[in-house]
Formats: structure tokens, sequence, C-alpha cells
């Protein structure tokens, strides 16, 4: 029988926080448009006796995640120094927190799309540093420092994570979850968040974790996916061969769509971490965690709750419209517009998400404000144009800068409700179908609602689309009786 196989996989990921300024200093932290170091000080630059200073903001935004992941925050933590030498690492050591982290022992629940539920350890939480950019080109390598001491938190899973599925899921879920908190972008194309993954095998049924290799150079979500999918493949493949598996760092590469070997553990650094002596203690007194609760922004569930309660939506709506953020805050404005969350979650669900999917676009970059789509929805409530208008309309409104009132004007796609009018088309298509009026007549009670359906179709098709088809189907009904 062929053995068989179980994969272990953690995961640590960083993101930037937006804290106005870095870490230690007052640089700006909005550098992303700026001349490369024009964003930099004594202090950033690790000049010779430059003394850190920890930013007030940056503890307030590391208790909101600590708070969002469920984790037990420590009253008093420290900061420490990790020492390598790297020419984007300008004071030749990293401030972190080694010894004790200011958060540890959280969780989320994660719910796969099958349904399955698991729980994911966070291990700690820890604040620490970035480094500067190193730019190569060609036979040159720049460093830019805009980057260098920009506030960071490293999120350390437990090694709960059984698949790349679940990997995935999990990543999506925190990404969501620190999203509702506001303390980060969390983009990996903006390379706010960042994501490294530990993978190894065991024997399924084993209670001995195999040798971990560590993956790094993972740039989306989907590249860590592919990246374990792969390791675990490898490993196994190894093993099987009467190889063994090296604790190593390995970087994976997206055009190849493999891993490759980055450092050995032979090369692996000795940080040789101590306490750092320029910072105090940190202390985070239970009075500012109490502080920072009254800050946090409402959560996933509690948005997902209120938007049951208070809009009365099916719960599968109300998990859609709070996945992320934006897209809830997007339903709450065209609901002020529109007065109706079943009808404005309808449209949100099919043609926004729709147009979204396929033109590769976030909610924030929508052609459709929710302005617009609050307008659309409400032409469709005062029976200006139909439904079937209505998608022509939004269709439109994708590459059209007019008001949608307005393009329903210019473009005359109002609502036929003329009585005389209607009565003119129908009359039409009774003369034009003998055969269908007949086929009617004949009909038992089953199928006379097709046959009404298919004239009322004609008399729409006629109309294009513009008459009433509240008004097409009495006077269709009361002429066939
Ligand atoms: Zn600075």
């Amino acid at each position: 029988m062929a053995r068989q196989w179980e994969s272990v996989i953690g995961l640590e990921v960083h993101l930037q926080l937006k804290t106005g300024t870095k870490v230690w200093c007052g640089c700006s932290a909005d550098y992303d448009n700026s001349p490369t170091n024009t964003h930099t000080c004594p202090i950033c630059l690790g000049h010779p006796g430059a003394l850190p200073k920890l930013n007030k903001k940056v503890v307030e935004c590391a208790v909101k995640a600590a708070l969002a992941l469920n984790c037990k925050i420590n009253n008093v933590s420290g900061f420490d120094r990790k020492n390598y030498f790297y020419p984007d690492t300008p004071k030749n050591y990293q401030i972190t927190q080694f010894e004790k982290p200011y958060c540890e022992k959280g969780f989320l629940d994660v719910k796969l799309n099958s349904g399955r539920e698991f729980t994911v350890g966070i291990t700690r939480i820890q604040i620490e540093e970035d480094a500067g950019k190193s730019i190569h080109a060609g036979s040159e390598s720049l460093i830019n420092f805009n980057r260098a001491s920009m506030p960071l938190l490293e999120i350390i899973s437990e090694p709960d994570l059984r698949s790349s599925e679940e990997a995935y899921e999990y990543l999506n879920l925190l990404k969501s979850t620190i999203k509702y908190t506001g303390i980060s972008d969390v983009s990996m194309e903006l390379g706010s968040l960042r994501c490294d993954a530990n993978i190894s095998v065991m024997e399924k049924g084993s209670k001995v974790f195999g040798t971990r290799v560590e993956v790094k150079n993972l740039n989306s979500f989907k590249a860590v996916a592919r990246a374990i999918d792969y390791e675990i493949g490898r490993q196994i493949e190894a093993i099987e061969n009467g190889g063994t598996i090296d604790q190593e760092t390995r970087l994976w590469d997206d055009d190849a769509q493999v891993t490759r070997i980055m450092r050995s553990k032979e090369d692996a650094m000795d940080y040789r971490y101590f306490a750092e002596p320029d910072l105090p203690k940190l202390v985070i007194k239970d009075e500012e965690i109490e502080r920072v609760k009254g800050l946090m922004p409402e959560s996933k569930s509690a948005k997902l709750k209120r938007f049951i309660e208070t809009y009365a939506l099916p719960e599968y709506d109300a998990n859609i419209l709070t996945d992320e953020i934006e897209l809830a805050d997007y339903f709450e404005r065209v609901v002020k517009v529109t007065d109706n969350a079943k009808l404005s979650s309808n449209w949100i669900m099919t043609e926004v998400l729709r147009e979204l999917k396929e033109s590769g676009r976030s909610i924030e970059e929508s052609k459709i404000n929710s302005e617009d789509l609050g307008k659309i929805i409400n032409l469709i409530q005062k029976e200006i144009i139909s439904s079937k208008i209505a998608k022509e309309l939004f269709t439109i409104k994708l590459n059209d800068d007019r008001d949608p009132e307005v393009i329903v004007k210019e473009e005359g796609m109002i609502q036929v409700v003329d009585l005389g009018e209607i009565e003119g088309i129908v009359d039409q298509v009774l003369n034009e179908n003998p055969k269908m009026v007949e086929d009617f007549k004949n009909s038992d009670e089953g199928r006379k609602p097709r046959v009404l359906k298919g004239l009322i179709g004609q008399v729409m098709k006629l109309s294009k689309g513009k008459a009433n088809p509240k008004i097409v189907t009495e006077l269709m009904e009361s002429k066939l009786k």
C-alpha cells in the first residue's frame, strides 16, 4: 500500500501599518510617490547616537490587531535587536520583539467553501520595523531608505494548516479581518501585506512533524497556494525516493512555478538577539486596551448580524455583502439612496459583482458609484424604467459620464405607461398572431400562462422593452377573455 502523507503548514504574515509617521521617528510614512531617500532622518538612517522613540499610533494599531485576532495582550513586553548585515538595513540590526511579543495566543475561525470549519491559532504578533529597498539596475545597486523603519506587525500562525486550500482561506480571512480594523491597506500588490510559508510533511497519523522548509518570495495568495502544493509534492517525492528533507529557505519562482533553494541551514544566520538598550519596556495598560476597544470599528461578525437584523436581508446576502468592508459600505450608501435593502442587495450581488469580476476591478474602482446605482434602482421603483431597461442602462453607464436620469431621457428609455399607446401595440400583436390567440383559447389552464407569456413577449419586443409590463399583462388578459 502506498504511504499516506499529511502536510503541516504555518504562515508568517507581515503587515505594514497606516500610522502617518514611521515607527521610531517623525518621517512621513506616505512616501509612495516621493523621490528616493526624501523620507529619511538620522533616526531611520541609523546614524550613531540617534535615539528611537516609539510612535504611539503604532501601539494603538497593534492593539487593534490583537483584539481583532483574539490575542492575549501582554501588559509588559520589550524590544530586541536582531543583528545582521544587509545593505538595506542601515543600523545593521532590526528592532523587533523576540523575547516577549506584545501579544500572543490568538485564533481565527475559518470556514471553507465546503462549509467545513477549522480554527487557526495565532502564536504571536510582534511589532517591528521594515527595511529599506534595494534596487538592482544592471551592474549597479541602489538603495532607497524611504521604507526604512516603517512600522510592521508580524503575525505568526500555529502550524495548524493542512492544505493549500486551508492556507488560502486563512489568508483571505486574515486580510478581511485586518481590513475591517482600518490599520493597514493589507495589499500584496502594494507590499503592505507579505507572507512566508513554513511547510513540512509527515506520515498520516504521525505526531512528529517533518523537517520544515521556509518558502519566501510569495507575491499573491494564489502563489502561496501553488508554492505549498509544489513543496508538498517535492518533499513527498524526495522522502519516497529514500532522500531526506533539509531545513532550508527556498524562494518561489512564479514564472517556473517551482521553489529553489536560497540558503541551507548551514548558511542560516545567527542573529545574536539582545534586548534593545535604546527603548524602554513596552507597557500597555489595561486602561489603554479598554480605550482602544472603544475605538474599534464594527467587526465583520457584528456587521453581518446588523445587516440581517436591520435590513432584513437573508444570511446569504449579508454574508456576501460583508465579505469586504468596502462592499458593505457601498451597499449601505446605495440603500441610503433607494431605501430598499433587498432590491439594492440584488443589484449588487448580480450586476455589480459580475461587472467587477469581468473587469477585474475592485468595488472602489467600480465604474458605477453608489449614487448612480441608487438612481438606477430608483428609476425602477418609480416605474420610469423596467428592470430589463435598467440592466441596459447599467451597461451604458459603465462607459458614460452622464447622470442615469439624463441617459434615460436622452436615449428615450422611459417606460411607456400611456394606456392608448400600449393598447395599440397589444392589438397589433393579437392581429398578427391569430394562431397564438387560437392556441390560447383551446389550451387548458395549465398551458394558458405559457401562451400568454409568449404574446406578452411579442408586445415587449415591439415596444423595445419599454412598455410597462404590468399594463401589458392586464390589457392582454382582458382582451383574451
Ligand atoms: Zn526618519
